[in-house]
């Protein structure tokens, strides 16, 4: 299997190896100092405060998204979404179903946030923001400076939904003044889905305590209770966050957060220089490190995607509603090579000469 998509993606050796292994026992001194490593991690790979804590929700990031707003906003918070794709549309119905007040700033798709798109929203009593920092639907990965920079201006708790980028853009959690960060097991972290893990600053942990949340799988007091002697409320997904622990751990070997963004960034520039003489356009001029999007110029993108994975036995991700026959995503996540991404555009190339692109 040659896997492109967005997650799940492709997981190193190390990783599938422990996935073979028996789940152990969790109660125990020793997978607490292993939870207690893996949020020593996050939140130094986070550029979160020394006093953040990290907390996982054993659920897919999806679980996390739900989990934030639940937890840190009210029904006397004013939300400010950014609403950009199916990702920016999932915060919009999540403060619906949680009585959160929420103004969605629709963008076209494809399009970046811009100043022009703010301005409005300057001095209007807003108390929050939400934001998926990389619009993984299709691929536009927003300006946090600008956003982060409004938030700072406007005294707004800012929400980030880092589940594609975390490890594959520049992210600090402190430079941005972001309360609260989520990823997921599934996408550059490269293991198994089943856990998304939510990075939370001091302001976000107070705010936590204070809230009257009505639910018990996600009121995050008690996970945030039981996180301090490195144990969860409930039987977490054990194998999971054993594998999350190792990869970690060899990203921190390896150079850390840096290092791993900057091979990410290799990754996905080899790729968009190979592709240049193929019939695509880039559908976003603001793409991330860990997706490119395109729109195939002669065929279906759809069609592209099913040749592609029953001839090829190549996956690329491809999209769904309105983009289903526009667009497709390669992504850059995961233990991919540029080896990896030559056999991607050779077959691509076949496709060409086939006339099937
Ligand atoms: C993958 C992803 C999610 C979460 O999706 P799940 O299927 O619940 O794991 C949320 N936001 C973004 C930006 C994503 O890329």
């Amino acid at each position: 299997m040659l896997n492109f998509t967005v997650g799940p993606v492709m997981s190193s050796d190390m990783v599938c190896a422990i996935g073979q292994e028996q789940v152990p026992y969790f109660r125990t001194s020793e997978f607490s100092e292993l939870m207690l490593e893996c949020e020593r991690l996050l939140k130094k790979f986070a550029g979160a405060h020394d006093n953040a804590r990290s907390l996982f929700i054993t659920g897919s990031g999806t679980a996390s998204m739900e989990a934030a707003v639940m937890n840190v906003f009210t029904p006397q918070d004013k939300v400010l979404v950014v609403n950009g794709g199916s990702f920016g549309h999932r915060f919009v119905e999540l403060c619906h179903i949680h009585d959160v007040p929420c103004v969605s700033i629709d963008l076209e798709l494809g399009h970046p946030l811009t100043a022009t798109h703010l301005e409005p929203y300057e001095n209007q009593g807003f108390t929050g923001f939400l934001v998926n920092k990389h619009e993984t639907s299709t691929g536009v990965h927003y300006d946090m400076q600008l956003i982060s920079d409004f938030c700072k201006r406007n005294g707004l708790f800012l929400v980030v939904d880092a589940i594609s980028s975390f490890l594959a853009d520049p992210f600090n959690m402190q430079e941005l003044d972001a309360q609260v960060m989520i990823t997921g097991s599934q996408k550059a972290l490269a293991c198994p889905p089943g856990i998304s893990v939510m990075v939370l600053s001091p302001k976000a942990v107070e705010r936590i305590n204070g809230n009257n949340v009505r639910s018990m799988y996600f009121d995050l007091k008690d996970a945030l209770k039981n996180g301090e002697r490195g144990q969860t409320p409930f039987t977490p997904a054990v194998g999971i966050i054993r594998q999350i622990h190792a990869r970690l751990k060899e990203i921190d070997a390896n150079g850390g957060v840096d290092a791993e963004v900057a091979r990410t960034a290799a990754l996905a520039r080899d790729f968009r220089s190979k592709i240049a003489d193929l019939p695509f356009e880039l559908f976003t001029d603001c793409l991330s490190n860990a997706v490119t999007s395109l729109h195939p110029l002669n065929a279906s993108a759809h069609q592209i995607f099913l040749t592609l994975k029953d001839e090829y036995g190549i996956w690329i991700c491809p999209n769904g509603g309105d983009l289903k026959d526009r667009v497709f995503r390669v992504g850059h996540i995961g233990c991919l090579t540029p080896e990896d991404n030559t056999t991607l555009v050779n077959a691509m190339a076949d496709m060409h000469r086939r006339g099937l692109l």
